[in-house]
């Protein structure tokens, strides 16, 4: 008998390989110059994510956590938050965006999704609202677009700072109106599975407002903008050279690669057609860094799945809420979320995924039965 074909859920090795000899061009580059934290990669590769995002300025940080948290701790020292204020966010996302919240000492307050598409639900978020709330963050989930004017409203009308927790969804959007430039201030991650992905951590903070890019540029170089002199209690969160390096090659390529996740994206709507399979619900722009389907029998179908070669993850199995480490919210009942962490399965969706590879993954999903 063959061996089975193997399709794991990501090859990140054959990702980046993809982008040949221009990707290790640019690493000796930055070996050779010998400038390796604060140098012209940074500042280039800053300049040339402003003007991609259509933001003024950009500034390159340690990570989409670090993003998030310098945006809170620059909103403090400005004033503009106050210790122990209340931020909604989506139940449903990433640990990192609660956790950022929580980090800079303020409140973070659960929002149920939509339930079909998963994203902030303004009607939800509204009946969240006190006196204490001061800002919403947004998370454009699995790479879908998670603002539309309900949105910008809701955040208006009650004078809550918009934030855009844009670590999924890098390229999301029509020049003019990408994610990360329709909020306030904006936390991408460029770890490496995402969709403009490092070779290593890295992220950095979008916002049209050069005080709050200044004092997030400072607080994540020990809060100094001049040598020796430190203005405000800040740590180290830095973008360095070679990941600002690779990340300007890879920047060339986002918008292209982005259509060919569209293309797989659009092949798997069409030609999925298992009846126990329940579909993304697209809704606005979305640049699919992840293929989330639903099945009443999870973990079954996985390793149905698993049998015939295809690798799959589960973003997310276990709720923000039912983590130990938000102990306090362990009482909370959030029943849209957990049906989603309960039944969604990740199918393989990347750039060094061949037709070939997804004509088999469509036949295997289509005929399993659990
Ligand atoms: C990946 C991710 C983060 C955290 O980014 P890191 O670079 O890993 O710190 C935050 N929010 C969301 C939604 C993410 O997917």
């Amino acid at each position: 008998m063959p061996a089975i074909e193997q399709i794991p859920f990501l090859d990140l090795r054959e990702v980046n390989a993809s982008y040949g000899e221009e990707l290790t061009a640019a690493i000796v580059r930055v070996t050779e110059r010998g400038h390796y934290v604060r140098g012209p990669e940074g500042e280039a590769f800053e300049d040339d994510y402003a003007r991609f995002i259509g933001c003024r300025s950009a500034v390159g940080v340690g990570n989409g956590f670090d993003a998030l948290h310098l945006i809170f701790q620059a909103y403090l020292s400005l004033g503009r938050l106050r210790p122990g204020d209340e931020v909604l966010v989506p139940a449903c996302t990433h640990m990192a965006t609660i956790l950022a919240v929580k980090q800079s000492g303020l409140r973070p307050v659960p929002v149920e999704p939509d339930t079909d598409s998963f994203l902030m639900n303004p009607s939800h978020a509204e009946k969240q609202l006190t006196s204490n709330t001061k800002a919403m963050v947004v998370v454009h989930l699995y790479g879908q677009k998670a603002i539309d004017q309900r949105v910008l409203d809701l955040a208006r009308i009650h004078k809550l700072l918009l934030i855009e927790d844009n670590a999924q969804a890098a390229g999301c959007g029509k020049p003019g109106e990408r994610t990360g430039s329709l909020g306030d201030a904006a936390a991408h991650s460029f770890y490496p599975t995402k969709n403009l992905g490092a070779l290593g951590d890295g992220g950095a903070v979008t916002t049209r407002d050069p005080e709050l890019a200044q004092l997030v540029r400072a607080l994540g170089n020990y809060g100094s903008v001049e040598r020796d002199q430190f203005q405000w209690p800040g740590f180290n969160s830095r973008l360095d050279e070679l990941q600002a390096a690779v990340l300007r090659v890879k920047l060339k390529r986002l918008d292209l690669d982005n259509e060919r996740r569209q293309t797989l994206a659009a092949r798997y709507l069409a030609e999925i057609k298992n009846p126990q399979v329940v579909l993304p619900t697209v809704v606005r722009d979305h640049v699919w860094h992840l293929f989330v389907i639903r099945h009443e029998k999870r973990d079954q179908f996985r390793e149905a799945l698993a049998v015939q070669g295809i690798g799959t993850m589960v973003h997310y199995p276990v709720p923000p809420h039912r983590q130990l480490a938000l102990a306090d919210w362990s009482k909370l009942s959030l029943p849209i979320t957990e049906e989603i962490h309960r039944t969604v399965i990740s199918l393989p969706l990347n750039t060094a995924l061949t037709d070939h590879q997804q004509e088999k993954i469509i036949r295997a999903v289509n005929q399993v039965q659990v």
